[in-house]
């Protein structure tokens, strides 16, 4: 780090504290690795599923585009679309809660949707969903690029 010359020994203080909290705020913001996604998956089964859902892997992918987020029950494994990452985090939750229910329950019938139900932000993270879908698919603005 650099550090002004002439600063008091107390103002040096504040001023790395100031500078760790802007490294930390920076920390917050980055993605999940795949080990911390395995954590965060684990941790939101505990909590909706009394820990009933317990996936093998859980990561990020790149190659799903179509899809938010995939499972093979009969492997255990999870993956979400790398689309995902920088989205608010409870929209990622109900992402990784969908995709542990289908290790659960197969398909999206009223048993499927009563195990979100437990999740409050089911419906506001599908909604955010949609939205970002829908914006894709809005042509560009007319005339945008010469106005
Ligand atoms: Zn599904």
């Amino acid at each position: 780090m650099l550090i002004p010359a002439r600063m008091s020994e107390a103002e040096e203080q504040r001023w790395v504290t100031v500078m760790l909290d802007k490294l930390a705020a920076q920390e917050s913001k980055r993605v999940l690795g795949d080990a911390e996604l395995s954590e965060r998956a684990e941790r939101l089964s505990a909590q909706y599923f009394d820990g009933r859902a317990r996936p093998t892997s859980v990561r990020w992918v790149t190659n799903q585009n179509t899809r938010w987020g995939s499972c093979t029950p009969s492997e255990g494994s999870i993956r979400l679309s790398h689309r995902l990452q920088g989205m608010p985090e409870y929209v990622v939750d109900y992402v990784l809660l969908h995709e542990l229910a289908h290790l659960l329950v197969p398909g999206h019938g009223p048993r499927f949707w009563r195990l979100l139900e437990a999740y409050p932000r089911t419906e506001r993270a599908k909604g955010y969903l949609e939205g970002v879908v829908a914006a894709e698919r809005l042509p560009h603005p007319p005339g945008a690029r010469d106005e």
